[in-house]
């Protein structure tokens, strides 16, 4: 099996096969990411929403129309998170076949009055590691459908992405093992963090719900400065894909301090730490673990 897959990677890396790469769009930038290591060299991928961008705030271009044309295949997360997906494939024409990477992935319903009157999903299912590697099953089996004579290699890359994925769930484990349940509280602009903090105990808090689109009222501003203060939460972060001025705002009423920045929905430039899927949750865990002061020792 070995001689099989080395002869393969050495077909696959001759440069006169580049062109040949089966050309992938994804919707959002940490999305594009996991593709990318899936797919590894035999593939191409393009992202709509790029870096440091808000895909809940974001609104398809004509360009999007011209890149999805080119796909020889789409991925995107699903429940709801890419609310203009469907507009971009009526407008465009495209007919090729779509991924929806979340697909199986045990997600939660929360209400979101402001969009809806029943519960909504969350779609923020990135923040475990465990649901990522779920993302890279449906990757893995999209791109062997459409590329069946590298089913052996996508199967390689997905599980070599898949134990990387199992040792940042046991690092992130490690960080927080033992701290207080329930009282270590983390406060972020939008609800970007449920599955987080239901896998690794921490408690996150945010003015905004799940959408970066919803605006917070005054009731409920005024009601987290109470809790802020009254539980003596003493940091705040602000996230890269949104807009600072509420987490500014409850940080002059409260004197809470900001203890950095948060990757939520997009990975960062590359010049940045976040730049990817691995290297963005190594940020967040780090920069929680170091500003909160939740951890406790072994
Ligand atoms: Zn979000």
């Amino acid at each position: 099996m070995k001689l099989i897959i080395a002869f393969l990677a050495l077909f696959y890396a001759l440069p006169t096969h580049a062109k040949n790469k089966l050309f992938v769009v994804s919707s959002f930038s940490i999305l594009g990411d996991v593709v990318q290591n899936v797919g590894g060299d035999l593939i191409e991928v393009q992202t709509i929403v790029g870096p440091n961008e808000d895909t809940h705030a974001y609104n398809p271009t004509p360009n999007d129309n011209k890149l999805i044309l080119k796909a020889d295949l789409i991925v995107i997360n699903g429940l709801s998170f890419e609310t203009w997906f469907q507009r971009l494939i009526k407008a465009s024409g495209y007919k090729g076949p779509v991924t929806i990477a979340s697909k199986s992935i045990p997600f939660h319903k929360m209400m979101e009055p402001q969009f809806s009157d029943e519960p909504v999903p969350d779609p923020h299912v990135w923040s475990n590691p465990r649901h990522v590697m779920i993302w890279v099953q449906n990757i893995k089996k999209a791109l062997q459908k459409i590329d069946p004579n590298n089913t052996i290699l996508y199967e390689k890359n997905a599980s070599d992405y898949i134990e990387k994925l199992e040792t940042l769930n046991q690092w992130i484990k490690d960080q927080f093992k033992g701290i207080p349940k329930d009282t270590c509280k983390v406060i972020t602009a939008h609800d970007a963090f449920n599955y987080f903090e239901k896998a690794y105990g921490l408690v996150f808090l945010a003015p905004q719900g799940l959408s970066t689109l919803d605006e917070p009222s005054a009731h409920e501003m005024v009601n987290l400065i109470k809790q802020i203060k009254k539980e003596k939460i003493s940091t705040i972060f602000v996230e890269n894909i949104s807009s600072q001025h509420l987490i500014k705002q409850l940080a002059s009423e409260t004197g809470a301090k900001i203890g950095g920045t948060l990757y939520s929905d997009a990975l960062s430039k590359k010049e940045e730490p976040g730049g990817t899927y691995l290297n963005m949750m190594h940020h967040n865990v780090s920069t929680l673990a170091t500003s909160l002061g939740c951890t406790v020792s072994p």
